[in-house]
């Protein structure tokens, strides 16, 4: 729902309507007007004719075999079409994993957003309604939502103001009112938005899509890397720290043959170890590496070939393979050996095509 929507459309009620329309969609998790038993019908009617709680289509959905993930595309006004995904940890959360851009300009090789290129920025609202819809559902099933997460298609960095916007909604205990320890942004590793971020008052956490150890491997795999190499990136990051005191998270999908031997592994710790930010050299509790089973992944042909991995002749296209369970725990152990905080994700949705941007580059 736009706030702003909302607002010329009670504009000629007491001022108090708008609260309580607004709580009844952000708190009440109603998912139409006709729901809203507080309010007239007559006002019903006219919110129902003019502000639409929800802007999103779902088009599509599938959940996985296991039925720990869920996962929805959605058509925009503008008929362009974005994901989130709902990852259930029994007994323990709910994540959903929302998209801030539909499409992506930031070309990662193993992404199937980033063979999409950018279409545009999301809207506010259209991020708060992908938590929203999610929210509904597991309302419907006696469940809540507890986290949410800016990892789905796009870089938020690139549409910082309208993300912190979201998040703001999202943390309004008026509204969704989640604490900001349960709000993370993952940025590919934009210095500025980083820089900004250690500034803002939103405390919500930070996470880095790492992804290799040095800068030859990470600007093949990541072109943001030729603009932020890892100096930089590392140097604005122990600033955040600084600033913040905040632990940050890196995330590392692993894919065979590209950048899970042993060897990166070691270079992987002495990184984290050579920027601690404390310059002793050790490893330090602030960083946390995010070990994640990479989804295989249809890609560009030139990105597989600076891997030497075939290409199609037919299509022009080269598969990113999926690292193998002995190779990621042997990957996992070099890190927990050398004093390095890992964890492993257990992966979600391999049967739905649940990784960034695969439902959408399927329907586009
Ligand atoms: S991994 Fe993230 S930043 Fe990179 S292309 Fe995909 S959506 Fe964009």
């Amino acid at each position: 729902m736009h706030l702003d929507t909302l607002a010329t459309a009670l504009a000629g009620e007491p001022a108090y309507r708008i609260k309580q329309a607004s709580e009844l969609v952000f708190r009440g998790l109603i998912s139409d007007w006709d729901e809203a038993s507080s309010l007239p019908l007559d006002l019903r009617a006219k919110l129902k004719a003019e502000v639409p709680i929800s802007t999103l289509v779902p088009v599509q959905s599938s959940t996985s075999s296991k039925g720990d993930t869920q996962k929805t595309l959605f058509r925009l006004t503008d008929g362009q079409q974005i994901e989130a995904v709902l990852m259930r940890h029994e007994g323990e959360r709910n994540t959903v994993c929302v998209s801030s851009q539909a499409g992506c300009p930031m070309a990662c090789a193993f992404c199937a957003t980033g063979t999409m290129g950018l279409k545009r920025n999301l809207e506010s609202h259209e991020i708060v309604e992908q938590v929203l819809h999610y929210a509904r559902l597991l309302k419907r099933e006696g469940d809540v939502l507890t986290n949410v997460v800016l990892m789905g298609m796009g870089e938020p960095f690139h549409n910082y103001d309208r993300v912190m916007d979201a998040l703001r909604l999202m943390n309004d205990p008026k509204g969704l009112a989640f604490g900001v320890r349960r709000m993370s942004i993952s940025t590919c590793g934009i210095v500025p938005g980083i820089l900004k971020l250690a500034d803002d008052p939103m405390r919500v956490n930070l996470a880095i899509s790492l992804h290799a150890p040095n800068d030859d491997l990470r600007s093949r795999l990541m072109p943001v890397n030729k603009a932020y190499p890892l100096a930089k990136l590392f140097d604005a990051i122990k600033t955040y720290i600084r600033k913040t005191n905040r632990k940050v998270m890196f995330e590392y999908l692993l894919i065979e043959g590209v950048n899970d031997t042993p060897e990166i592994a070691e270079e992987l710790a002495d990184l984290l170890c050579r920027e601690n930010p404390d310059g002793s050299g050790d490893p330090t509790p602030l960083y946390h590496v995010n070990l994640i089973k990479y989804h295989a992944t249809e890609v560009l042909g030139s990105a597989a070939e600076r891997f030497g991995l075939p290409v199609d002749a037919r299509t022009g296209k080269g598969t990113f393979p999926s690292s193998p369970l002995d190779r990621r725990r042997a990957f996992q152990q070099i890190l927990y050996d050398r004093g390095i905080s890992v964890t492993h994700r257990i992966t979600f949705g391999e049967d739905i095509d649940a990784a960034c941007g695969q439902l959408a580059n399927k329907e586009t």
